[in-house]
């Protein structure tokens, strides 16, 4: 048989590439190295039997806010659970700062600091899905000019910056690095404040929901409707050699790093891929409990997401030194507790990374484990197993999660638009119907799958 476009990788990209080629009327082949689908979607029972665990991407906002996703109908194909708080961030002897759905609440809950939250995180949330929009199509004509120009303001701004500049109190200072640090970047550095403030508002655009089951419930639903289209799927092949594939469309959902070892690349856009920067990487920890963590402050249990590691100053510096290349004694930990909304996962699971130097062979288990206690005193009594990932785990397990990095390549100012080359187009390769969709492309990292959309609507485009 033969096909009008393979793609090499099943990610939220390549299978979002995939359905938009085969909605188009194409023939199209999918190749997974792993055995299963989904890429850094995937779940397993990674702690005891029955359990499920969400190995790579967990709370999926972005997949929600996504214009990728939901012209798919996505909330229609997946059930998503929302919990009671969105995000809470526990503070030393004082009561927790929360993010809740509701804009409102939670400026409420944050005193002297309301108005600002209102004015900056509230304002870009009521900008809503055009803003979204624009800020996930960076090399688009921008739907809300307007707002993306406020937003940027600020948002252009280092998160120690804006986070002092905007807000007085602890709490307000500290939601605002918690959300930034998801950027994996140095928060004195530009646009880790509109990382954090675009996070913030994706919380009170749709909440911060998990999938009912776990991920790999959405990577199971974008396979079947791959499928339904006429799409061919095939795991447990890797592809080492483009030449391996005949088809007039190519897309690939990886990284440059392994692009550059598939094919032979003229010399000056070689250079270029070589010169791509990976940013630091993580180390995953999933247990099983024999209950839910004990918070010094209960109303931490209503959330999906906790964020650790106390002040703005100490994220700051936690960050700082993971990008100096060095580990955090008191890392930031982004943690994740499903059961908070989702009851359907066997049990109570949790499942928490922190971020460590790229290709960092440490465990970090301990130092994430005295975060969690630190606001939680009694929780290793509850654990019954743990499961740790270290960098080169996390990178076999998914080979575009290269020395751990988990969003394709560092995010940072050079290399918002520049993925992985400057051009207009940069999923296009030199090679010709050639195409990279990956995270590493713009936007950049997260399960929203607009990498894949970009670049299978332009390759549609090239190839009539
Ligand atoms: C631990 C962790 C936590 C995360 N948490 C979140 C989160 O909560 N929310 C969120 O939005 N995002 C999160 N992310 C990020 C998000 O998962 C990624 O940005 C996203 O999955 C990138 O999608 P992708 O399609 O580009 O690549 P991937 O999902 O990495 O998929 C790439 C696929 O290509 C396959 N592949 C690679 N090379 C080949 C080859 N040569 N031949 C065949 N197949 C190949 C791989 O096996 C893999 O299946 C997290 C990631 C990790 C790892």
């Amino acid at each position: 048989m033969t096909y009008d476009a393979a793609v090499v990788g099943s990610g939220p990209n390549g299978l979002v590439a995939a359905i938009t080629l085969a909605a188009a009327g194409r023939r199209v082949l999918l190749l997974e190295a792993a055995d299963g689908f989904g890429g850094a979607l995937r779940s397993a029972e990674l702690t005891l039997p029955g359990l499920v665990h969400d190995v790579g991407a967990t709370v999926l906002a972005m997949a929600l806010v996504s214009p990728a996703f939901r012209a798919l109908g996505l909330t229609t194909i997946v059930p998503f659970a929302q919990p009671d708080v969105a995000v809470a961030h526990p503070l030393d002897d004082r009561p927790a700062a929360l993010v809740h759905r509701d804009a409102g609440r939670t400026a409420e809950g944050l005193g002297r600091d309301a108005a600002a939250w209102r004015a900056s995180i509230g304002a870009a949330a009521r900008a809503g899905l055009p803003l979204v929009e624009t800020l996930l199509s960076p090399l688009s004509p921008p739907r809300a000019p307007v707002a993306a120009a406020r937003f940027g303001l600020l948002g252009a701004l280092p998160a120690t910056v804006l986070g002092r500049a905007l807000f007085r109190t602890v709490e307000g200072r500290a939601l605002l690095a918690g959300m930034a640090a998801h950027s994996v970047l140095d928060l004195r550095a530009p646009i880790t404040g509109g990382y954090g403030m675009l996070l913030a508002a994706s919380a009170h655009m749709v909440g911060w929901p998990l999938v009912r089951g776990g991920s790999q419930v959405l990577a199971d639903a974008l396979v079947e409707r791959l499928r339904r289209l006429g799409g061919i799927t095939v795991s447990g092949h890797r592809v080492r050699d483009l030449r391996e594939l005949d088809a007039p469309i190519v897309m690939l959902d990886v990284t440059p790093r392994q692009f550059l070892r598939m094919a032979e690349l003229p010399t000056g856009y070689r250079d270029r891929l070589r010169r791509f920067r990976y940013g630091p990487g993580v180390f995953k920890m999933d247990w099983a409990l024999d209950g839910p963590v004990p918070w010094s402050d209960p109303e931490v249990a209503r959330a999906g997401t906790v964020h650790l590691g106390g002040t703005l100053e100490e994220i700051a510096l936690s960050e700082a030194e993971v990008s100096a290349g060095r580990h955090s004694p008191r890392p930031y930990v982004l943690l994740v507790q499903p059961y908070a909304a989702d009851p359907t996962r066997g049990g109570h699971t949790l499942w928490a990374y922190c971020h460590v130097p790229r290709g960092s062979p440490a465990d970090m288990s301990a130092a994430i484990e005295a975060q969690i206690e630190r606001f939680a005193p009694g929780f290793r009594e509850r654990v019954l197993a743990r499961h740790t990932m270290n960098t080169a785990d996390l990178e076999r397990f998914d080979p575009n999660l290269v020395g751990g990095d988990i969003n394709g390549g560092t995010g940072s100012l050079g290399q918002f638009v520049k993925r992985p080359v400057w051009s207009p187009a940069p999923w296009r390769t030199p090679l010709p119907g050639v195409y990279l969709c990956s995270a590493s492309t713009p936007p950049g990292g997260g399960a929203h799958g607009m990498g894949g959309y970009h670049a299978a609507r332009l390759a549609l485009r090239e190839h009539p």
